[in-house]
């Protein structure tokens, strides 16, 4: 069949000019690539759309083939990967970095206000576009390649080095990073540390004059309550005293004057330690001399939204409701007030709090959905020592400072599986950047990339020695 023949040879010949595709070149665009998958997370689970986490995989065994030759691969959950880089030494403890391949969606009616398209991979303007360029595409991405650079060096791991790249982190990972810790839970693995996303190399904090690589060392807990007032209704022309709205509109003033304590140890006084040197001269004084000037210390550091979150519990009012007619005195009243625990609070201490703060048994206190903060990981560790080194590798400048992560993470899941867990994914978070993630414009400047990449080269070489 000479004529197939011909057909067949014409294709090949194409293949050798035109070269395999979705080969990208450079580090560079094998990110923008990655971004254009729609590994969504999205809002109801009926919309999860697979194809994109298939194909991502796909890509990424085809851009990192010395990794996919010389490590394990497995899917987890469906659409879930776990890496496993075979150290030398089966006695030291392994270590884990984890990052997420989903992302959260384009907020409808948004996309006009995207300079580049969100899944397009543009690289403009020095800047890599997209959704994941942030969060969290460029961990998965960084990581695989400082693997690859190792591996084409030759360089053997001493401990074991696992990979875990979760599809449903946007979601609290209850499936792929839940399922991954088990799994390695089940084979009896204990780690000597993990290091995931949830913090970055900040610029403009406190006042400190040059950047902090603020390191994760715990992450915030969670608690919902509903608020309820309850009261006879009836018509407005004859309304009697404490009526539902303003017996629960006074509980909420009570409680919006009432912080919940400020705590000035733990992670608070750790990051307060490290960037002390840094601040000037009276700031500086204010936080070495913190154990007698705490009170001026924690009302400057409330002021700021951002350290007021670090230092307390946070109270935000989230949903009112109540009433339903002008002239109807409603029955009941509710208010939806979302908690954010720092470690040390528990659930039931501010459940306790808020009762006593409200002081009145006529309101109903309903739990809703809680979780507790996480352990607090050492500052003092020889994971946290690896950490600070490859920062200091990529720039001796950098503070580098333990921090709480205010969101959540999939070490919610990991973090059973270590003593120490931390969180910290090393690109420079700009002022400017803070709305990007999870907003519009989400970008990374193609320079940060680099030294993303030589951060985990770094740590893969230090924090994989067994000392
Ligand atoms: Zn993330």
């Amino acid at each position: 069949m000479p004529r197939r023949f011909a057909f067949v040879l014409n294709l090949l010949v194409a293949a050798m000019l035109v070269g395999p595709p979705a080969a990208a070149e450079t580090p560079i665009s094998r990110l923008a690539a990655a971004l254009r998958f729609q590994t969504v997370s999205p809002q109801s689970p009926g919309d999860f759309d697979a194809a994109p986490f298939l194909a991502m995989h796909q890509f990424l065994a085809a851009a990192f083939p010395r990794t996919h030759a010389a490590l394990e691969r497995e899917v987890v959950a469906g659409y879930s990967l776990l890496y496993t880089w075979q150290g030398r030494d089966p006695s030291a403890e392994p270590i884990l970095l984890t990052s997420h391949l989903d992302v959260v969606p384009v907020i409808p009616g948004t996309e006009e206000q995207w300079e580049q398209p969100p899944f397009g991979g543009v690289v403009a303007d020095g800047h890599v576009w997209g959704r994941g360029a942030l969060d969290d595409k460029v961990g998965v991405l960084a990581t695989l390649e400082a693997v690859e650079g190792l591996l084409a060096e030759g360089f053997v791991p001493d401990r074991t080095v696992y990979l875990a790249f979760g599809h449903d982190e946007e979601l609290g990972g209850p499936q792929g990073a839940a399922a991954i810790t088990a799994l390695l839970a089940e084979r009896g693995v204990r780690l000597q540390f993990t290091l995931d996303e949830g913090m970055a190399i900040v610029e403009g904090m406190g006042g400190v004059d040059r950047p902090i690589a603020m390191v994760g060392v715990a992450e915030k807990g969670f608690l919902t309550l509903r608020l309820v007032a309850h009261a006879a209704g009836g018509h407005s022309s004859v309304p009697p005293r404490n009526g539902a709205i303003p017996r629960l509109a006074r509980a909420l003033v009570r409680l919006d004057e009432t912080p919940l304590p400020a705590r000035l140890g733990s992670v608070a006084g750790g990051l307060l330690d490290a960037i002390r040197p840094y601040l000037p001269g009276l700031q500086g004084f204010v936080i070495a001399q913190r154990w007698a000037l705490g009170g001026v210390l924690e009302s400057y550091l409330s002021e700021d939204p951002a350290m007021n979150a670090i230092i307390r519990t946070t109270t935000a009012m989230t949903i009112l409701e109540g009433g339903v007619k002008a002239n109807v005195l409603p029955t009941s009243a509710t208010a939806t007030v979302n908690f954010r625990l720092v470690p040390g609070d528990s659930v039931d201490f501010v459940v306790d709090e808020v009762r006593r703060i409200i002081d009145d048994p006529g309101i109903d206190i309903e739990v809703g959905q809680g979780r507790e903060a996480s352990a607090v990981a050492s500052a003092d560790s020889a994971g946290y020592a690896a950490i600070a080194r490859a920062v200091r590798a990529t720039d001796p400048d950098l503070v580098v400072a333990p921090a709480l992560v205010v969101g959540g993470t999939d070490t919610k899941h990991y973090g059973q599986l270590a003593d120490d867990s931390y969180r910290f994914t090393p690109f420079r978070l700009r002022p400017s950047d803070m709305g990007r993630i999870h907003g519009t414009n989400e970008r990374l400047a193609v320079d940060d990339y680099a030294t993303m990449i030589a951060f985990y080269s770094a740590l893969l070489r230090d924090a994989s020695a067994a000392r």
